[in-house]
């Protein structure tokens, strides 16, 4: 597995490659990976002829400089587990490399961005398309997987790929949980042991407003209020944000009549965990 940590030298080798006739895959990562980056790391192995992982923990995507600082860092292990299911090649660069000196382009993507995590986290979104957009410039690959546990994130890249002509495909892979259906996420490493306990009280909300949708539910604040008790009724959890929307516009859904998605933000202790359901409305009978 070759790391490569310069621009200009993975542009140049992407370049040859793609001229070689060579499928490339990447897997956009911040590291300190968990089955949620493998199974991407996994798919873009088997569909490419070269799989490429970029480590990089993007600073432009934080609004806050302490939770930068609290961002878990195993490059050592992300280097073994990324080697063992076959990643060809890591792209990590630092800091300074992607945004040197004099640095001052951005990229925008508008409506979609202005709620739920654009909304709680200021410039989050901005510094996440800048990023993709950069990488997609730098490893050129003609597929990029993501995942939907950044549900929102999923639909801003896809908006500016369209947005922008980008010439490249864009997958989006399931949600991966662990046993108790929390869904894997760096943050967890964060998690004292009494506070992961009570993270699984989001995907148990989720759960929730997921069977009373399929049971024909269709009032949407019903349901959210459901999904408010649920995680009042933890202690350690405290509500940054809960949402039925459209699962494509992210606007506010009244009346459940058509495919849902339900996001939610919740602080457990001092850590931010996202996750999120798709839920499809059963066909009228
Ligand atoms: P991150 O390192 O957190 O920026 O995540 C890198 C990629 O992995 C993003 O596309 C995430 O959506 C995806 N990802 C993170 N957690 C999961 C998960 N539990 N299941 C599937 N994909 C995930």
């Amino acid at each position: 597995m070759q790391v490569i940590e310069y621009p200009k030298k993975m542009q140049e080798l992407s370049e040859q490659l793609r001229r070689e006739g060579k499928i490339l895959g990447l897997v956009p990562t911040m590291g300190a990976l968990h089955e949620g980056h493998l199974s991407l790391l996994r798919r873009c192995r088997a569909e490419n002829d070269l799989s490429v992982m970029s480590l990089f923990v993007n600073p432009a995507q934080f609004d806050r400089k302490d939770d930068l600082a609290a961002y878990p860092q195993d490059w050592e292990g992300d280097f073994k587990k990324a080697e063992a299911v076959g990643v060809d090649l890591v792209y990590a660069p630092t800091a300074g490399m992607m945004y040197p000196e004099g640095y001052q382009t951005y990229v925008e993507v508008e409506a979609l961005t202005r709620r739920w995590e654009g909304a709680s986290r200021p410039g989050h979104f901005r510094g996440v398309a800048t990023v993709v957009a950069k990488l997609f410039t730098i490893v050129k690959p003609h597929q990029a997987y993501f995942g939907q546990k950044d549900y929102q994130q999923a639909l801003v890249v896809q908006r500016m790929v369209q947005d922008l002509n980008l010439d490249l495909e864009v997958i989006i892979l399931p949600i991966i949980r662990e046993e108790d259906g929390l869904a894997s996420s760096s943050r967890n490493w964060n998690l004292s042991p009494e506070e992961r306990c009570a993270a699984p009280v989001l995907y148990k909300a989720l759960q929730a407003a997921e069977a009373r949708v399929r049971a024909g539910e269709q009032g949407a604040e019903a349901i959210l209020e459901r999904m408010r008790e649920i995680i009042e009724a933890e202690p350690l959890a405290e509500i940054d944000y809960i949402a039925c929307c459209h699962p494509m516009r992210l606007e506010p859904v009244e009346r459940i009549t058509e495919s849902v998605v339900f996001l939610l933000a919740v602080w457990i202790g001092r850590t931010r965990l996202i996750d999120n359901a798709l839920v499809e409305v059963p066909a009228q009978a």
